[in-house]
């Protein structure tokens, strides 16, 4: 399944209207206009006093209730909301006239939508550090890559692959996360090529205290760690359901166990 990334790099109500139901998983979030509070800061409206003022230069604070249709789940947002302009000419006078609207940054989302679905296979400790990737994606764009870097880790138990080895001296050694996924690529090349990538994302994350990612780059990562999952955890099924139906239509269905 490919991630729809202009749902994610958000900039209008509309587009947050499309996130999916953290709960349902189906539904589709929507939210009331009239409950959108967008409250101009201080810093601003004292802006508005210069007599080069222009409305671009409008900043605000913006919260607002959204809810699913199908389950009734409720998700709290906001965020900082500015005002962006932009020019066109008149279709009758050709005159250039300029159209304002308001741009939502979403800072804070709770619960927060899944970017991607994750498969029911994933343990709870694989699902619980996407979530947290989820949520800190939007706050702190650096905790979100190492939350998905603890997302491979956990990918990797999921596959019950060693932690340590035995070494020619007998004494074991613990394995680090690079080397368990090369491990892994032996088995599934494909899926290891990409946990190696975002591993390296997150490495980023969590050895460098000022490294913050652009969105861009994060979705880049989430994209890659959904194939990687995808792969390991759906694609698997798939192929072992192909196999079983292959196996069904050669040799018939079986009548007995023996
Ligand atoms: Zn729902």
């Amino acid at each position: 399944m490919v991630i729809d990334r202009k749902l994610w790099d958000i900039s209008s109500i509309s587009e947050m209207e499309k996130w999916p139901c953290p709960s349902c998983k189906n539904g589709t979030l929507g939210i009331t206009k009239d409950k959108i509070s967008d409250v101009e800061t201080g810093a601003s409206l004292v802006d508005q006093k210069r007599p080069t003022w222009e409305p671009g230069w409008v900043r605000g604070r913006f919260s607002a209730m959204m809810k699913c249709a199908d389950c009734g789940e409720v998700v709290v947002v906001s965020g900082d909301s500015s005002v962006s302009e932009f020019g066109h000419p008149d279709d009758l006078t050709g005159e250039e006239y300029y159209d304002a609207f308001t741009v939502f940054t979403v800072k804070y989302i709770y619960p927060a939508p899944p970017i991607f679905l994750i498969p029911d296979k994933c343990s709870k400790a694989t699902r619980r550090e996407l979530e947290k990737a989820f949520s800190q994606f939007w706050s702190d764009t650096s905790a979100c890559a190492n939350n998905m870097r603890c997302a491979v880790e956990a990918i990797m138990n999921d596959l019950k692959m060693r932690k340590k080895r035995k070494t020619k001296a007998g004494k074991f050694e613990i394995l680090t996360l690079h080397k368990r996924i090369e491990e892994f690529k032996v088995k599934n090349l494909d899926a290891g090529k990409l946990l190696l990538g975002v591993k390296w994302l997150g490495n980023g994350g969590s050895h460098t205290s000022d490294t913050s990612f652009t969105r861009s780059e994060i979705l880049d990562g989430f994209e890659v760690l959904e194939g990687a999952i995808d792969r390991i955890y759906v694609q698997s099924d798939q192929r072992l359901n192909m196999l079983a139906k292959r196996m069904t239509a050669k040799r018939g269905t079986p009548q007995s166990k023996t």
